[in-house]
């Protein structure tokens, strides 16, 4: 007997808003000092009423038109009650029968729908003697600057199949979001989190919690699967319930029997009242989203002759893709015969190398796409070779000055003339006895090696061509 998986995954994500979801506390998923971000609306004070983030709403708008979903018309927030440590209010403000986006496609995946909440604030379990008091018992504390933030959340219908595509689902969901600037949508910060229901031939779901990497996706729907398969072979029924992953143990462990939405009590929030999508200016929203990743792939491969592996480098960083389209149309004003590809090699080895380990973004580096086209042709032209040229790219970055200025100042260009190699060779033949000897008695590789004891002299700076030459002229 086979057995047919069916997934479904809910997706939440912090968007990135100034402010809060209902008030005008920060919205900084970076603070690290608990309970400053917060005010009487987001702690759920008694008489504070609560105003809506009209950017939330215009980024989940935005991503709904990506997706392809259909706006709702009128749209409305609900209570979602349940009681829970890091729910201040007793109950979450989110969207029950109206979500703001309904339908929409990724990957061939249909969604159902995207709605707009407020996220909850943070547990911090702390065992006995182990935190920051020293507490005879163990101990929990709780850290309201997330609660309020505003919490996007997408659902798919069960058209998934397999753990590789909900993976590969979820990658691509968090490209969007970042493209369309409205999440950073890191898993790993806790800015993207998702659920998956799992059931195998369409029996009864269980409801997987705690997956905190795209790796974590994987493994954990693998492992249910396989855990209802044996269950199943058994002849044992499987439960309803939620179940989190152990990512030590790698195993999915039982936490509570499913709620269901009766058991939330949803009911219209009073305090907000249903409004009109089209008050938003939609047709601006539809301009503002940037050409995504699908879209930007078939181009990239069209237009500059890349094979996938490469496109999908440029793809996976925005900002990169733009820089690196940038260079190329610079490049191509210099010399539309110059080499995208030795483009793309500087931009996704040296270039990435120092953004990385800057931490800043191509946005915020001081490196332009016309100074690294312009280090490309005189590396094309032979004025400076690959050494020099990383010496250089390094203090474009660091500078962001030209890089003909760099190699003037700093001295980086190739040296051709022949009186200054002259000197160095000179060196060479007097100190390589055995090596000038093995030339003359005809083996080639000597030279080679005698041009690479020069090149080392000069610090990779010699004209490998004319070196050459020198050499066989000096020992003719
Ligand atoms: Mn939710």
């Amino acid at each position: 007997m086979k057995y047919e998986p069916t997934i479904g995954l809910e997706i939440h994500a912090e968007l990135k808003t100034v402010t809060k979801m209902f008030c005008d506390s920060p919205n900084n998923p970076d603070e690290k000092h608990p309970n400053v971000n917060v005010c009487p609306v987001c702690l759920g004070h008694p008489g504070t009423l609560p105003v809506i983030n009209k950017d939330a709403v215009s980024s989940v708008i935005k991503v709904g038109i990506a997706l392809g979903g259909t706006i709702n018309k009128i749209t409305k927030f609900d209570r979602k009650n349940y009681f829970y440590p890091d729910l201040p209010k007793g109950y979450q403000i989110s969207q029950y029968d109206q979500p703001l986006v309904i339908g929409g496609k990724l990957n061939d995946i249909r969604l159902r729908r995207i709605h707009l909440e407020e996220d909850t604030g943070r547990l911090i379990h702390e065992l006995q003697g182990n935190g920051l008091r020293s507490m005879i018992q163990d101990s929990s504390l709780v850290d309201f600057n997330r609660a309020g933030v505003p919490l996007m959340e997408i659902v798919t219908e069960p058209d998934i199949k397999s753990a590789e595509e909900a993976m590969k689902f979820a990658k691509e969901l968090q490209l969007i979001l970042r493209y369309l600037e409205v999440s950073d949508a890191d898993m790993e910060k806790g800015h993207m989190r998702i659920e998956a229901n799992v059931s195998l031939n369409a029996g009864t779901k269980v409801e997987v919690k705690n997956i905190n990497s795209f790796r974590a996706v994987g493994e954990a729907i693998k492992t249910e699967l396989e855990r209802q398969e044996k269950l199943l072979k058994k002849g044992e029924k499987v439960k309803h319930e939620t179940r989190g992953w152990n990512e030590t143990k790698k195993t999915t462990v039982s936490q509570r029997s499913k709620e269901e939405a009766k058991d939330y009590r949803y009911f219209p929030e009073p305090d907000l009242p249903p409004f009109e999508t089209d008050s938003f200016d939609l047709e601006a929203l539809r301009v503002a989203v940037p050409e995504l990743p699908k879209e930007k792939r078939v181009r990239f491969a069209k237009e500059f002759n890349l094979d996938p592996d490469r496109v999908e480098i440029l793809v996976s960083d925005m900002d990169m893709s733009n820089f690196f389209e940038e260079a190329v149309s610079e490049l191509q004003a210099l010399d539309p015969k110059l080499s995208i590809q030795m483009l793309f090699n500087y931009l996704t080895s040296d270039l990435l190398g120092l953004i990385r380990e800057a931490k800043v973004t191509f946005k915020e580096s001081k490196i332009n796409p016309e100074h690294l086209a312009h280090l490309i042709s005189l590396i094309d032209k032979g004025r400076v070779l690959s050494r020099g040229a990383k010496d250089i790219l390094k203090k474009m970055f660091e500078t962001g000055f030209d890089p003909e200025a760099i190699m003037e100042s700093e001295d980086l260009g190739t040296i051709s003339n022949k009186k200054d190699l002259e000197k160095t060779i000179k060196e060479v033949i007097a100190e390589q006895e055995k090596a000038v000897a093995d030339y003359k008695k005809g083996k080639e590789a000597s030279l080679k090696f005698m041009v690479g004891t020069a090149m080392g002299k000069l610090k990779g700076r010699g004209d490998p061509k004319t070196l050459e030459e020198l050499f066989k002229k000096a020992l003719k």
